[in-house]
């Protein structure tokens, strides 16, 4: 019994024998290593059905899922700055200015600003 491979990876089942091209061959997906008889010269052949597999990947969303962001620390943010069109901007007045510990989801990377004091940015913030 002759086993050799006639036709690998096509598209579509080819005859080893009379080279007839099947237009169904999803419908052998499931004789993977089967006998199958050729529809059109009734000769007999192993079919080998190799599956590909790719993968896609998306962040989980908290808020879909109908669960607790897992909030992590990020950084510091001093907001000092008001931006007008393009990249123009004035440096608010002091008392204006605020300051942000950032948290960001570790899931979703959802972010939090937790306003705090000057005196506890400076605190928490020395380089
Ligand atoms: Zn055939
Ligand atoms: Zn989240």
């Amino acid at each position: 019994m002759d086993n050799k491979i006639e036709h690998e990876y096509t598209a579509e089942i080819v005859c080893p024998h009379c080279g007839y091209k099947y237009g169904d061959s999803w419908e052998y997906n499931n004789d993977d290593g089967n006998k199958i008889e050729c529809e059109c010269c009734d000769k007999k052949f192993i079919l080998s059905v190799n599956f590909s597999v790719d993968y896609s990947t998306s962040k989980i969303d908290c808020e879909e899922e109908k669960k607790e962001h897992t909030y992590i620390f990020s950084h510091f943010y001093h907001k000092e700055r008001k931006y007008g069109k393009g990249l123009d901007y004035i440096i608010l007045p002091e008392e204006e200015q605020k300051f942000y510990k950032i948290y960001i989801c570790e899931i979703c990377d959802n972010n939090k600003y937790d306003e705090i004091t000057k005196e506890e940015y400076l605190k928490e913030n020395k380089i």
